[in-house]
Formats: C-alpha cells, sequence, structure tokens
C-alpha cells in the first residue's frame, strides 16, 4: 500500500473526489435497503447526488433497477443534471438520463472509488 499513498499525496484532489464521492454511495446503499425493506417496488427512492460537493444535499428519486444499472460498474456515480462539475477533471458524464446524469469516475479517483465499494467484499 505504500506506493498507493504516495500517490494519493501527489494529488490530493482525487483523493477527496474518490473518498466524498465514495461516502454517499455507501449512504445510498442504506436509503436502498431501507427502501427495499419498505417494499417500494417500482416506486421512485429518494437518493442523494453522489457528486464531488461535500455540501451537496440533493435528493433524485430513482427506482431500484434505475439505480442498480448505476451501482452495476464500481466507478459509476448518481448525480444531479450539472452537478459532476465538481468533480472537475476527475470525472465524465457518460449518461444524460434527463432527471439525472450517470457519471465515471477516472483515473486516481476511480480507484479510490473502485477499492471502497461496499460491494468489492
Ligand atoms: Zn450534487
Amino acid at each position: 500500500m505504500a506506493t498507493v499513498k504516495a500517490d494519493v499525496a501527489a494529488r490530493p484532489d482525487a483523493e477527496r473526489v474518490g473518498r466524498n464521492d465514495a461516502t454517499f454511495r455507501a449512504a445510498n446503499e442504506r436509503i436502498e435497503k431501507s427502501a427495499l425493506a419498505f417494499e417500494f417496488g417500482a416506486e421512485r427512492i429518494p437518493f442523494i447526488c453522489e457528486c464531488a460537493d461535500e455540501r451537496c444535499t440533493t435528493v433524485i428519486g430513482l427506482t431500484f433497477d434505475e439505480y442498480e444499472s448505476i451501482r452495476a460498474v464500481p466507478t459509476h456515480f448518481l448525480n444531479a443534471p450539472g452537478h459532476h462539475v465538481a468533480g472537475g477533471p476527475h470525472v465524465r458524464v457518460v449518461e444524460d438520463r434527463g432527471r439525472y446524469a450517470v457519471v465515471e469516475k477516472l483515473g486516481e479517483a476511480a480507484r479510490i472509488v473502485a477499492e471502497l465499494d461496499p460491494r468489492r467484499r
């Protein structure tokens, strides 16, 4: 892990982007689990925007299937429209779905979020 730490120190922004967004993703994992317990089914579940702005509290309603299609890729995140700009050069929009966008983490940020993915274990 020594090389990982050196990498992060050289690019603190990538780490901030990766760690912040992974925190929101972990919160959404819990929201999804509770929603399933209440049998939301095809209804929209209130998920939190997973952009890089740590003050962002935007809630986006997605069905279980919509959120799962994003979560299927460890480097893909749910963002409110336009919120990808907070991720700077560490992200890119892979799909604009109108109400929300699917945003991919790039480079070091991608490596960090993949490592922090709770479904990886
Ligand atoms: Zn946001």
